[in-house]
């Protein structure tokens, strides 16, 4: 009886462990993987292929934003709406299940690791609320869990499965010794909406914008953003790279300002804005530079594809850093 399970494997070691669990007993296991502009596939695609399974990467932006701006079962410490990430991403798994007659879908979840979105309750809402309740096994900690549908018929060995529970990571590093891993990634890492940074930054965006475009959210990666007003947001480069990205994520309606004179930031307004706002944007620029701070010095402004000068003071930092998001 040739069995196949569909792994969500995310990179980390405990969807690692989780596929070894079933590969043991003979299941063949086809990885999927997602992608958003929070989080990226790199990291399941580097393990896919050191363990050897095929991996199917599947973008799933649009379903990811709108189930982000109001989750049912609400946000983390951050902007992560864990469970309802979770639901949508074994909903995505199941779907692929059906299309390719697999047998279940496995997660690497487990039990009780992370109080909110991998208790016994929020375990039964992820399988019951993806719509493929019952076919959602978490090799991990499946014997703590009711039997799932491929146990129950046999396709999977129970027995051989794992009562794996809570914080602690102990069985799952002996496990990576005695199977050899050695790259894996930590748990959680590597999505934004776990930063507070980026949280802040993205609730300043659903806050202030009907519609979003992927644009949007690529930008709040880049630079310090600061407020002007409700409809003017700047955003400021760091360094030379991030000077760089701004540019070439720079649109025909942003206004764009830089130093004539000196080394210093891009400054990019995404959407433009009027003269005032220009002037305020300009002196940012140039408190970010290398400019003096107390002379006049020129700023170019680049808008609706002409360039122009304008001539500010530096603006003053205090003032500066309360408009930061
Ligand atoms: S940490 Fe990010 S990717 Fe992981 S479940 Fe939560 S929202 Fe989804």
């Amino acid at each position: 009886m040739s069995v196949t399970g569909i792994a969500l494997v995310s990179g980390g070691l405990d969807s690692i462990c989780a596929v070894k669990v079933l590969q043991e007993q003979g299941v063949n296991i086809i990885g999927i993987a997602f992608e958003t502009p929070f989080f990226g596939a790199g990291r399941a695609r580097k393990v896919a292929e050191e363990i050897g399974i095929p991996l199917v990467v599947l973008t799933i932006t649009d379903d990811h934003l709108a189930m982000l701006r109001a989750p049912r079962y609400g946000y983390g410490k951050n902007l992560n709406p864990c469970i309802d990430c979770h639901i949508l991403m074994v909903k995505k798994a199941g779907d692929i299940m059906k299309e390719r007659g697999g047998d279940f879908v496995s997660t690497g979840e487990v039990l009780g690791q992370r109080p909110m979105s991998q208790g016994k309750q929020s375990l039964h809402i992820v399988a019951s609320r993806s719509g493929y309740d019952g076919y959602v096994l978490r090799p991990l900690s499946a014997r703590l869990l009711p039997a799932t549908i491929p146990e129950k018929e046999g396709r999977v060995d129970r027995e051989r499965l794992l009562d794996i529970r809570g914080r602690s990571r102990k069985r799952q590093l002996a496990m990576a010794a005695h199977y050899g891993i050695t790259s894996y990634s930590s748990p959680a890492g590597g999505c934004l909406l776990t930063d507070p940074v980026f949280a802040r930054r993205m609730r300043d965006l659903f806050a202030q914008r009907g519609g979003m475009e992927t644009r949007d959210i690529e930008l709040l990666k880049t630079g310090r953003h600061l407020r002007l007003s409700d409809d003017i947001k700047i955003i400021v480069g760091r360094k030379e790279g991030e000077n760089k990205i701004l540019e070439h994520l720079a649109e025909g309606r942003d206004s764009i300002i830089w130093m004539r004179d000196f080394p210093g930031p891009t400054v990019l307004v995404p959407g433009g804005c009027g003269d005032d706002a220009v002037v305020r944007a300009a002196a940012i620029c140039a408190l970010y530079s290398d400019a003096p701070a107390d002379e006049e010095v020129v700023a170019l402004c680049r808008r609706d594809d002409s360039s122009f000068p304008v001539t500010v003071t530096a603006a003053v930092k205090d003032e500066v850093s309360r408009l930061i998001i």
